[in-house]
């Protein structure tokens, strides 16, 4: 029998996760559905939840609380940008997501905060920046990582053929 891998970078990780705000409102979950699977140190989850799942094996199960600055960030007021309402050829309503492509390829999302007559404002913060966040982690899986995973730099999936080179070509991998 190997020994029992803990969780350290270069491994993949499964886990179970409830996350709630500071007034226990559940924003995210994926209990009862498919784990969510990532590369441990590579940055692909909030850094306060990895930091807190560091050394510890497949069955653990704990709360973290992670501050803003260890989360999604604290809220950035530079972020937010009035436009003139003439820039949209819809009616843009707030609460609305709207992506805005970058030059440099990609896009970024921003949230429709208010529209006025002749102005648009528009946030480009992370929907949970400047949100204290509340996980609820159980370990499933704990394994090291293949080559190609190390290559990609994110996690394949553990159940079916996983993916082949023609629909994952590097353009469209998720970050
Ligand atoms: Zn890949």
């Amino acid at each position: 029998m190997a020994e029992q891998p803990l969780i350290a970078p270069d491994h993949v990780i499964s886990l179970e996760y409830v996350l709630t705000d500071d007034a226990g409102v559940e924003l995210d979950s994926n209990q009862g559905g498919e784990p969510l699977s990532y590369l441990h140190g590579h940055g692909q989850i909030v850094p306060g939840l990895e930091h807190a799942l560091a050394g510890k094996p497949v069955g653990h199960q704990t709360r973290v609380t992670v501050p803003p600055a260890e989360g999604y960030g604290v809220h950035d007021p530079d972020r937010i940008v009035t436009v003139g309402r003439s820039r949209f050829e819809f009616e843009p309503e707030a609460g609305q997501v709207l992506e805005a492509s970058l030059p440099q390829g990609g896009s970024v999302p921003f949230i429709v905060v208010e529209v006025n007559q002749e102005t648009v404002t528009l946030d480009g913060n992370h929907p949970l920046a400047g949100k204290t966040l509340h996980f609820e982690v159980k370990v499933l899986g704990v394994r090291q990582a293949t080559a190609e995973e190390l290559e990609h730099g994110h996690a394949h999936g553990d159940h079916g053929n996983g993916h082949g080179d023609d629909e994952h070509g590097h353009g469209q991998h998720h970050h």
